[in-house]
């Protein structure tokens, strides 16, 4: 490990001259990011196999020494959740400032990790639950997620599948991927496949090429999605290898995990260049994090670098109620305060969904300031962001259709042999002018119960 980090410190100091441990704060404050950097910082393999994983090299490489006490807590706290961070996503550490640096609070353990709220599930989204295969959980009608790596370059300290990443029993082998295909080639109504993990991109090329043709050779495979923190904490490993791996599997669509505009550094913009180069469209799902994000003017700026670099803002996540992230948690009003900030005041596109994902196995439920104030059967009275208050006139007359579902005699002539046909569901069904069901009933009230002899 010795070597490991004298040859990290080397390298952040530029190649000047001077001590020979790390304990010089400005050494990581001037990391060469992105010029005069040797060859081999920029080998994603490099990256990997230095890997910081203790915090010995971490007080070294920072300068900053820890009490034994600290030591000892932070110890317990890796044994539990593992520790990772790339040089490259070390090196972006304010050393000056670094217990407010959003780098440092994303990839150093906290204490606070160990703490476990009485609300708080290790499946706080019952994924495990939704879950078919062991790499599967069928949520959606037509989508899934496909767990498919169960390791990351960094281990965020807000993830929300902690009880998996970088636990050495969930690694998926082939058999448990090639699984996770007949699944879902067994299952004609998918046809959106996710990609997740743990981190997808940290396999080798071939093994990716060999599940994406799986799931290519799969006719019902429309799209398939691939979610990655990879250009964001180690963009070297953006090669045009496995761009050239990724683009024989179009329509492919990824989506990152940016966080704070920090991170949107000169490697980074190479590395989602590339991606979108290729004409696979860039999502970014960020994770609203306390002490981080939690700011409307950081997200704006977050959100002006995405799209500057034709990364689409997609979901906006409220942090869920997994184990020993309580210390990232923010109300849910400090995510419709920036949801404020940002309708209305910026380019449509640059706005992502805010939401917050159910837990139970619920889904995403999208969560937004309120803009319709009232209405009449003539009028809708409506707000904007400067708050000016507005009235629409509904339509005099509106030629209304009755729907039974049944495309191909619709006046409205869609009858496409590719209409959505499958069975309507959930609140949809209340609306549907050819389904007669007029409640959703809740199980298990008591109410429901105490009728349970009669007919609902
Ligand atoms: C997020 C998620 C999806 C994809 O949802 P979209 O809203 O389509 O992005 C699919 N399955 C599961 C289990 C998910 O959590
Ligand atoms: S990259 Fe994703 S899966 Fe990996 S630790 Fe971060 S949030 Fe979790």
């Amino acid at each position: 490990m010795r070597n490991t980090v004298k040859d990290l410190v080397s390298i952040l100091k530029g190649h000047t001259q001077g001590a020979e441990s790390g304990s010089d704060p400005d050494l990581i404050q001037k990391s060469p990011e992105p010029e005069h950097t040797p060859e081999y910082w920029r080998d994603w393999r490099w990256q990997v196999r230095h890997r910081v994983r203790d915090i010995k090299t971490f007080q070294q490489l920072l300068g900053i020494t820890f009490s034994p006490e600290e030591r000892e807590q932070l110890k317990k706290t890796i044994e539990r959740f593992p520790l990772s961070i790339t040089p490259y996503y070390l090196s972006l550490i304010d050393v000056n400032d670094y217990k407010n640096d959003p780098i440092f609070r994303q990839a150093f353990p906290s204490p606070s990790e160990l703490i476990v709220e009485n609300y708080e599930l290790s499946d706080p989204l019952a994924e495990d639950k939704d879950s078919p295969c062991d790499c599967i959980t069928h949520r959606y009608p037509d989508r899934v997620l496909f767990l498919v790596s169960n390791t990351c370059a960094m281990y965020c300290r807000h993830c929300t599948r902690k009880r998996k990443v970088g636990d050495a029993d969930s690694i998926p082998d082939r058999a448990m991927i090639q699984e996770g295909i007949d699944y879902i080639r067994n299952n004609p109504q998918i046809r959106d496949v996710l990609l997740s993990g743990g981190d997808p991109l940290m396999l080798s090329d071939d093994y990716l090429d060999w599940i994406l043709t799986g799931l290519r050779s799969i006719p019902h495979v429309e799209v398939i999605r691939i979610g990655s923190r990879v250009p964001v904490v180690l963009p070297f490993r953006i090669t045009d290898e496995l761009v050239g791996v990724l683009k024989k599997h179009h329509p492919l669509w990824l989506n990152t995990q940016f966080n704070h505009p920090k991170e949107m550094t000169a490697s980074a913009q190479a590395a989602v260049a590339k991606l979108a180069d290729a004409g696979i469209p860039l999502g970014n799902q960020s994770v609203l994090l306390a002490g981080i994000n939690d700011c409307p003017r950081i997200m704006k700026e977050l959100v002006h670098q995405l799209v500057r670099n034709r990364i689409r803002p997609y979901y906006l996540y409220q942090c869920d109620l997994s184990e020993g992230i309580s210390h990232f948690r923010t109300p849910v009003s400090k995510g419709i305060e920036i949801m404020e900030n940002l309708i209305g005041h910026t380019s449509g596109f640059a706005v992502p969904r805010y939401v917050i994902d159910a837990p139970g196995g619920g889904g995403k439920i999208p969560v937004f300031p309120n803009y319709l104030l009232t209405w009449s059967v003539h009028k809708v009275v409506l707000r904007n962001y400067e708050g000016m208050i507005c009235t629409y006139q509904e339509p005099a007359n509106y030629d209304r259709i009755f729907c039974d579902g049944n495309c191909n005699s619709c006046k409205l002539q869609l009858n496409i042999n590719r209409a959505d046909e499958s069975k309507v569901v959930g609140v949809a069904k209340l609306l549907a002018d050819y389904d007669e069901t007029t409640t959703l009933i809740p199980e298990n009230t008591d109410r429901v119960e105490r009728r349970q002899d009669e007919p609902v």
